[in-house]
């Protein structure tokens, strides 16, 4: 029996598990690690290994996974040796400035959709509203009224796929429709399917500190078409995030200046949550380690040499899911294929930091955070190297910024850090990097009773320091927050602060200490309170440029009620 919360085996069960034509569950869970485990292993036979090396292989990843360690994406563990067998969580499709090339996009964008991965678009190409169309000599709708189609057509593949689908959309901050998207989640029924963001560019931050006007471009021979006040639509992007969480912010330039791969042209989108920028046509496959189980055993520090292990085993499966992956469309698998990119991030940041006495808002967490990002990214890059030896660089290495850094490496990139949205439930650890959202949680039963536990760090602690009550847990358990209950000691709610309590800042801090050494973006939701200024929103988004992240999602409580989730919807 593998040690699986409740909450992980019914989320297993509702949308995971195996079924035959007739939705019977034809698997156990046992089984669905086994078949990932398997289908992952058996692509070192193309590499030469013998047999007996892919059964030992085999093993190792199935323990990798049942041992909670560390989890691929979430169509990896849908799909893989199953007949659909599509394994990514991350693409971005091209948008051209044609009718034919949009529908082109809508009709590969279901058929993303369909196998559970997520889709980003850059909006940037098409042609503004009100220019002239030169077949019809009418006039073009702007790319706002087609994001609209893209919208309708997430909408309507939600009925027959795994999941609800997810996209990103982005317009560059200079085209000249850019305060219609900017505002067009005014109506917070439109584009319910989208994450909105608006790519920024060195020039408008530049224009923003000196108060100037910044041009706006015909994305078709960039003539200029009009001026704009940069402090202004600044300032109308962070009232718009005040109101609803949207739009988000992407360093577009920042982006195109770490991408390793300027041979290849420019990136012009993320994935739907912003951590995984990628080309046209690429995609990418994610996993993430759990850190709530790389401390060690004592409590005092972490397990490096663990967690140097999974970080190598989790790049070669990471490797093989490229190519035991099948693609939705031809372009997408040789693009991929050209590139090779990783993703391997972390989740349950928040439950290691319990398990160290660390609270989420100080510089202590700051300073582990960048420890042990460093060290996994290195230690990626590492496997990744120690790949290429075996199996060659990725095909466009040649005129990569790695080859001028002597770097041969198997993956243009290696790190990611993702939401896991539904993996860590799966895992049973706090998501992503983000702060703990209570120290009592919800446990959905199979019978879909609804039981509340304690963190167990907290339960153990009120033990060990003797103020555990059964009446101070059933107060936990009411609130989800302890900073208000009499009887615990300072130091301790100190170390259980929640992501209400955190101020921006410190969500900002995290965010970038993780993304100094992430390859790819951090996904991360810059959490305010419900009365929070606008100015202060004005001055995350400072923050987070002046720190170098790649992007900003703020979200103000109470701001927004469905929002395109990273987090697992159980349907
Ligand atoms: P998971 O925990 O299910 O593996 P994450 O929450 O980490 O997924 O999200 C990773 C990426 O997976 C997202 O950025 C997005 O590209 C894709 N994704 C997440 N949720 C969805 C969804 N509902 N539909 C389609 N793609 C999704």
């Amino acid at each position: 029996m593998l040690d699986l919360t409740e909450n992980a085996l019914a989320i297993l069960e509702r949308r995971y598990l195996n079924r035959d034509e007739k939705g019977e569950i034809i698997e156990s869970t046992e089984e669905l690690f086994d078949r990932v485990a398997k289908s992952i292993a058996e692509i070192d036979l193309v590499y030469g290994a013998k047999e007996e090396e892919v059964a030992a292989l085999h093993d190792r990843f199935y323990h990798l996974m049942t041992s909670l360690d560390f989890l691929p994406n979430s169509p990896t563990l849908m799909n893989a040796g199953l007949p659909l067998g599509q394994l990514s969580a991350c693409f971005v499709l091209p948008v051209p400035d044609t009718m034919e090339g949009i529908f082109e996009a809508v009709k590969n964008t279901a058929l993303i959709h369909k196998s559970g991965g997520g889709t980003g678009f850059s909006f940037s190409r098409l042609r503004p509203k009100g220019s002239v169309v030169r077949s019809t000599g009418g006039v073009a709708s702007g790319p706002i009224s087609f994001m609209k189609v893209f919208n309708t057509a997430t909408e309507a593949v939600k009925q027959g796929g795994k999941r609800r689908g997810a996209n990103m959309g982005i317009l560059r901050v200079d085209h000249p429709d850019i305060l219609e998207f900017i505002k067009c989640k005014e109506d917070k029924s439109e584009l319910t399917n989208f994450n909105l963001s608006v790519g920024i560019t060195e020039e408008f931050m530049a224009a923003v500190r000196k108060k100037e006007t910044y041009p706006l471009r015909d994305p078709i021979g960039k003539k200029v078409m009009g001026v704009l006040d940069a402090a202004q639509v600044f300032k109308l992007i962070v009232e718009k995030a005040w109101e609803s969480g949207e739009p988000g912010i992407v360093f577009l330039d920042r982006i195109n200046g770490d991408n390793p791969l300027q041979h290849m042209g420019e990136i012009e989108s993320t994935n739907p949550c912003g951590e995984q920028p990628l080309l046209p046509n690429e995609s990418c496959n994610l996993g993430s380690i759990n850190l709530a189980r790389m401390g060690k055993d004592d409590g005092r520090g972490i397990d490096y040499e663990k967690l140097k292990e999974k970080v190598h085993l989790a790049v070669h499966f990471l490797d093989n899911v490229i190519d035991a992956n099948t693609y939705p469309l031809p372009e997408i698998e040789a693009r991929s294929k050209e590139t090779r990119k990783i993703g391997l991030g972390v989740m349950g940041f928040a439950d290691l930091l319990t398990l160290l006495g660390i609270s989420y808002d100080s510089e202590e967490a700051v300073t582990v955070a960048e420890q042990i990002m460093k060290f996994i990214n290195s230690e990626a890059k590492k496997a990744s190297m120690n790949l290429a030896q075996d199996r060659g660089t990725f095909p466009q290495y040649h005129g990569s910024r790695w080859e001028k850094e002597n770097m041969p490496l198997r993956n243009a990139t290696t790190t990611t850090i993702a939401p896991t949205g539904t993996i860590s439930m799966i895992a049973g650890c706090s998501s992503g990097i983000e702060p703990l959202f209570a120290v009592a949680y919800t446990k959905v039963c199979m019978d879909e009773d609804k039981l509340m536990e304690v963190h167990p760090v907290f339960k153990r602690l009120a033990l060990e320091k003797g103020f555990y009550t059964p009446e101070l847990m059933e107060k936990v358990k009411k609130l989800g927050s302890v900073s208000m209950i009499k009887g615990i000691p300072d130091e301790v709610k100190r170390i259980f602060v929640t992501t209400q309590d955190i101020s921006p800042y410190w969500h900002v801090r995290l965010q970038a200490a993780f993304q100094k050494y992430t390859d790819n973006a951090v996904s991360k939701t810059i959490n305010f309170p419900r009365n929070a200024h606008v100015k202060e929103i004005e001055e995350a988004y400072f923050l987070a440029y002046e720190l170098g992240c790649k992007g900003l999602t703020v979200y103000r409580d109470g701001s927004r009620e469905g929002q395109v989730l990273n987090v697992g919807e159980v349907t």
